[in-house]
């Protein structure tokens, strides 16, 4: 049976990959690092898939608990077949009323947290000969959010980290893709109002705004054999946003 590490998966779009993966009979690991109940009461739902699901508490922007979540996933699985860097924070701010600690807390947990994880789970990837990442940019990331330029910088510099990275391990037979969600409905973006939900919609291709379950489809996708010959790509999950 395949492993997928997903971090910050207790919620949201985590949530919807962990379910997506177990519910295609893979054994989970649900990283967190603050809602222990979520991710432990997740971890009972997805085992009545007859999977192995584990939750496992840790901070991915601090390297030494990102060195240690990849550890415990291997002593626990054994392997890692699949990494999904999903763990994330937003802010919307002018970047003049930005704390630096609140750049620093973007910087680290999105880009920062997206390389550790990657970094430490690359040596046993490459002793297996193969492997697949799927890091969770945004399409921010891509083309720039007024009022969430930090968040957008973290999210370009993950689509970035993800084209170099395919080429240093595509010999090893890893893919490593990218996938930039438009607006999802979590608890990320609950800070909308109805009228503001009302105008995304206006402003999306096909009418409405996405759910968890349209980013996992994708992910799921990106980590199958019919998605082998991709790699070092960035795909949009927005609904015609962009
Ligand atoms: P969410 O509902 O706020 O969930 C965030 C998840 O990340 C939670 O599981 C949280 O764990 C975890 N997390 C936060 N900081 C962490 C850290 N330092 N270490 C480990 N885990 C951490 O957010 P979401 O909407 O599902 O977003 C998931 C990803 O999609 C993020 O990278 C986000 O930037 C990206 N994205 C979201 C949207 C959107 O519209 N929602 C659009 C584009 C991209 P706890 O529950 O333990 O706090």
């Amino acid at each position: 049976m395949k492993t997928v590490l997903i971090t910050g998966a207790s919620r949201g779009i985590g949530e919807a990959i962990a379910r997506k993966f177990a519910a295609n009979k893979y054994n989970v690991a649900i990283n967190y690092v603050n809602s222990k109940a979520k991710a432990e009461k997740l971890a009972d739902e997805l085992s009545r898939y007859g999977v192995r699901a584990v939750a496992i508490r840790a901070d991915v922007g601090d390297s030494v608990q990102a060195k240690l979540l990849v550890k415990q996933t291997l002593e626990i699985f054994g392997k890692i077949d699949v990494l999904v860097n999903n763990a994330g924070v937003a802010l919307t701010k002018l970047l003049i009323d930005t704390k630096t600690q609140e750049v620093e807390n973007l910087i680290i947990t999105n880009l920062l947290g997206t390389i550790y994880t990657t970094k430490e789970v690359l040596p046993s990837m490459i002793n297996n000969e193969g492997g697949n990442i799927i890091n969770v940019s945004s399409m921010w990331g891509s083309v720039g959010g007024s009022m969430e330029s930090v968040y957008s910088a973290s999210k370009g510099g993950i689509i970035a980290f993800t084209k170099a990275i395919s080429k240093e391990v595509g010999l090893s037979g890893i893919n490593v893709n990218c996938v930039c969600p438009g607006v999802i409905l979590t608890d990320m973006t609950s800070n909308l109002t109805i009228d503001d939900i009302k105008d995304l919609k206006e402003q999306t291709s096909l009418g409405r705004v996405g759910q968890p379950a349209d980013v996992a489809g994708l992910v799921y996708f990106l980590a199958s054999e019919e998605a082998s010959y991709i790699t070092g790509t960035v795909i949009g999950v927005d609904g015609g946003f962009i």
